[in-house]
C-alpha cells in the first residue's frame, strides 16, 4: 500500500514505523517514464525488505523571479497511481510551510564556483536552492540512498558534493540513474508537455546534436572542436534558440585531451528551456 503523507508528522511516524533501507526518490512531480526509473532502481536497490519513498514538492526556492514556478505543472492525482503502480511505500508531498517552517533556521550551501556556470549561469541561484531542498528533504526523510537522474547531470554532480560537505548525510549514497527517453530520442522532461507536436519534432535536433559531437569525439576532434560543430548545427535548427553546447569532464572540469567526458546541452524551443547530456570517449589526435 502507498502512504500519501503531507505534513513532517504523518512522515516522522511513517518513518518510526518502518524499518530496513531506506530509498529516496526526489521529484517536483508532473511523473513520467523518466521518474518512474528512479522509483525502479530504488526499488531493485532496497528489494522488499527495505522501503521506498517519493517526494513531490515543486521548490520555489530553485526557481528564480521570471521563471515558471507557477505555472510549472501540477498533476497530484495523476502521480499518486503512478507512485503505486510502482509499488512505491510512501509519497511525501508537503506544503511550503511543512518544508521549510518560519521559525526554523534551514540551512544553506555555497555549493561552489561550478554554480555558476551553465546552468547556474543561466538561472542565478538555481544551485543554491536545489542544495536547500535536496538536503532538507534527504534529512526529513532519513535517506539511506537516493536516486538522480543523469539528465540533470549538473544537479547530480553538486548533489554528490553535497553529501560530501553536509555531514549529517554522511551515511547517505547517491546512485545516478541515466537518462530515458521517448521513442524519438527526446529526453523525457516534465516540460515536454509545454511543446506542439512542431516544437517537438524541432526539440530532436537536442539529442541528434549529443549524438553528432559523440560521433565527433570518436572520430578524433577535440572536446571544444566537437562542441563547436555541435553548436553550429543545432543553431541552424529551426525553431532552436542554443544556450550552449558543451564538452566537459565527467567531474564538469575542463575536457580531458583523451578519455571519457560528457556533452552538455541546453536550449529553447519555443518559451520550453530543454536539457540534454550524453557520455562521450575522447579519442584524441591518432584517432
Ligand atoms: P524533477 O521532477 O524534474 O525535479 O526530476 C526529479 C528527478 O528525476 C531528478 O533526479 C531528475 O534528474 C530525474 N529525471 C527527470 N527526467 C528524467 C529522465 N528523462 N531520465 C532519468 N531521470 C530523469
Amino acid at each position: 500500500m502507498t502512504e500519501l503523507l503531507r505534513t513532517r508528522a504523518e512522515l516522522a511516524a511513517w518513518l518510526a514505523s518502518t524499518g530496513g533501507t531506506r530509498a529516496v526518490v526526489l521529484t517536483m512531480g508532473a511523473l513520467h517514464a523518466g521518474h518512474e526509473s528512479l522509483m525502479k532502481a530504488a526499488r531493485a536497490e532496497v528489494g522488499d525488505a527495505g522501503t521506498v519513498l517519493t517526494t513531490i514538492f515543486v521548490n520555489p526556492a530553485q526557481f528564480g523571479p521570471n521563471e515558471d514556478f507557477a505555472r510549472y505543472p501540477r498533476t497530484l492525482d495523476a502521480d499518486l497511481a503512478r507512485c503505486v503502480a510502482n509499488g512505491i511505500d510512501a509519497v511525501f508531498a508537503p506544503d511550503e510551510v511543512e518544508v521549510y517552517p518560519p521559525d526554523e533556521e534551514i540551512t544553506e550551501y555555497e555549493p561552489g564556483p561550478l554554480a555558476n556556470e551553465l546552468e547556474g549561469a543561466a538561472r542565478p541561484g538555481h544551485f543554491a536552492g536545489v542544495l536547500k531542498v535536496v538536503s532538507r528533504l534527504l534529512l526529513l526523510t532519513d535517506a539511506d540512498v537516493t536516486f538522480f537522474g543523469e539528465k540533470d547531470y549538473q544537479q547530480l554532480t553538486l548533489v554528490r558534493r553535497l553529501l560530501q560537505m553536509e555531514p549529517r548525510l554522511a551515511k547517505c549514497r547517491v546512485v545516478a540513474v541515466p537518462i530515458m527517453r521517448g521513442p524519438d530520442g527526446l529526453a523525457l522532461s516534465s516540460r515536454n508537455r509545454y511543446l506542439s507536436e512542431e516544437q517537438h519534432a524541432q526539440a530532436l535536433a537536442i539529442p541528434e546534436t549529443i549524438a553528432l559531437v559523440r560521433q565527433l569525439c570518436a572520430d578524433g576532434l577535440t572536446g571544444e572542436q566537437a562542441a563547436q560543430v555541435g553548436r553550429g548545427f543545432l543553431k541552424t535548427s529551426p525553431g532552436v534558440t542554443v544556450d550552449y553546447v558543451v564538452v566537459r569532464s565527467v567531474g564538469l572540469g575542463i575536457a580531458p585531451a583523451v578519455g571519457e567526458a560528457r556533452v552538455l546541452v541546453a536550449a529553447r524551443v519555443g518559451d520550453t528551456r530543454l536539457l540534454d547530456n550524453g557520455p562521450v570517449i575522447i579519442k584524441g589526435h591518432e584517432a
